[in-house]
């Protein structure tokens, strides 16, 4: 196809014309595949003439709640790219881009009790994925005073996209600047594909004028054809991006669509063993309306209104989520022992013991006397080393026969959520509840 070396050529001239270095985002998506692997042809070329000086940054988002088979995934192909770019002398490097531990979707909703996201109270995307990009690319163009990011936008992928890359202001070189970090500058390479190009150049890897890290993109194929949704998810690394939750593969906790077709057409086309993740997100999305029974009705700062989740509930998700971690890693050895990429060792990991340390550190603060999230960790086998004591369950323990100590908590906690809330209006209404649903929840499990 002629457009693959005029986009290659145009790349080199690109390239050659500063010092800037390259920040190639890269979803895992056919449209940064494509970014991608130009660009590896391109840098091969100059490598043979000695004209490759600059360093390629290779950088991907991960939420740390990605669907299990796309950070597989996403993983997979870093790790080839990295040991292609090793092989063949490269100065190219990938970086993965995930938010901080206390600012994952755990720490704050688990931990915090954040609700699940909705449309109007979508706290994940800043923290998640835009937060820790705007970081490292900020970091960059300290280093190197500038910086070229490449995209993998397409007219042809939307009315909307076609609308916003015709209303791009580009300087004589076609860039432009990124709207949110200075001296950050934006190309976008392959802006004039159309689709049937972008699949035709991807499903003939063979014929490339340079190696390439990967035989084919069969498997990239085949979750194109189990998922759905507009387009990859990059956003941040990619300004242009569709609004996070419409995109193919958004986290599989996300709440601000109703539905999870992405994980729906996995789950009907041979990725089964996720079916517990599906439910807990259902879950997550009944548990976070105000009328659920879950959450506080009272806000953090003290006005009457829907809460946080409350500490039972707390307990409840984090419990269940160690359930599912535990049931999708016996599903998955269950489901793909005779698959050929096949790993025996596999876990599915879907919280960090830095978390849920994190967490507790939390629940400590909303009054949790009993480190539950410890005790809760070591069900499963999690932070055995860590200690349950507390001086103040000692203590009690003492009278443990005249005492209820888990009611004495659930009263406790109130107090310990409302003791930065000057008024104390409505403390003696929560604590008569708190009682009556603890013993009205002692009454169900006995009957
Ligand atoms: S995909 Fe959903 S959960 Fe993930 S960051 Fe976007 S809105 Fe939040």
């Amino acid at each position: 196809m002629e457009i693959i070396r005029e986009t290659i050529e145009d790349l080199k001239e690109q390239y050659l014309a500063d010092d800037r270095p390259w920040v190639v985002t890269y979803s895992g998506g056919k449209d940064s595949t494509c970014v991608l692997q130009l660009t590896l042809s391109m840098l091969q070329e100059l490598h043979v003439q000695g004209l490759d000086q600059k360093h390629t940054y290779v950088v991907s988002s991960d939420t740390t709640v990605e669907m299990p088979v796309i950070e597989k995934y996403l993983q997979t192909k870093l790790d080839e790219i990295t040991t292609f770019a090793s092989k063949t002398n490269l100065k190219l490097s990938c970086h993965k881009l995930s938010p901080k531990v206390e600012e994952s979707f755990w720490t704050l909703l688990i931990g915090k009790g954040y609700p699940a996201p909705t449309n109007t109270f979508r706290w994940c995307t800043e923290r998640m994925k835009i937060d820790p990009a705007t970081e490292f690319l900020s970091n960059l163009v300290n280093k190197h005073q500038s910086i070229l990011m490449l995209l993998g936008v397409r007219s042809a992928e939307s009315q909307a996209r076609q609308a916003s890359i015709a209303k791009r202001k580009l300087n004589q070189r076609g860039l432009t600047p990124h709207e949110h970090i200075p001296d950050a500058y934006v190309y976008s390479p392959i802006k004039h594909w159309s689709n049937e190009e972008v699949w035709t150049y991807l499903s003939n890897v063979k014929n490339q004028s340079t190696p390439l890290p990967w035989k084919d993109h069969n498997y990239m194929m085949s979750l194109y054809d189990k998922g759905s949704g507009e387009a990859d998810c990059n956003i941040a690394l990619n300004p242009e991006s569709p609004s996070c939750g419409k995109t193919r593969f958004g986290c599989w906790v996300c709440t601000v669509v109703e539905k999870d077709r992405s994980m729906e057409g996995m789950l009907h086309n041979g990725e089964e063993w996720m079916q517990p993740l599906w439910e807990y997100r259902e879950k997550l999305y009944e548990w976070r309306k105000p009328d659920s029974g879950k959450r506080d009705t009272r806000r953090r700062n003290g006005s009457f209104g829907p809460g946080p989740f409350l500490p039972q509930t707390r307990r409840e998700l984090l419990q269940s989520l160690l359930e599912v971690e535990q049931e999708t890693t016996q599903n998955y050895h269950h489901m793909k022992k005779d698959a050929p990429d096949y790993n025996p060792d596999e876990k599915v990991e879907l919280i960090k013991d830095e978390e849920i340390r994190l967490i507790q550190e939390n629940w400590d603060t909303d009054g949790d006397i009993q480190k539950s999230a410890f005790r809760i960790a070591q069900q499963f086998g999690r932070l055995m080393d860590e200690s349950v004591e507390t001086p103040l369950r000692n203590k009690l323990e003492k009278y443990s026969n005249t005492l209820n100590i888990d009611l004495f908590e659930r009263i406790y906690e109130i107090e310990a959520y409302r003791k930065n809330i000057s008024t104390r209006y409505g403390v003696i209404k929560d604590i008569e509840k708190r009682v009556v649903d603890f013993y009205a929840g002692e009454y169900r499990e006995a009957n």
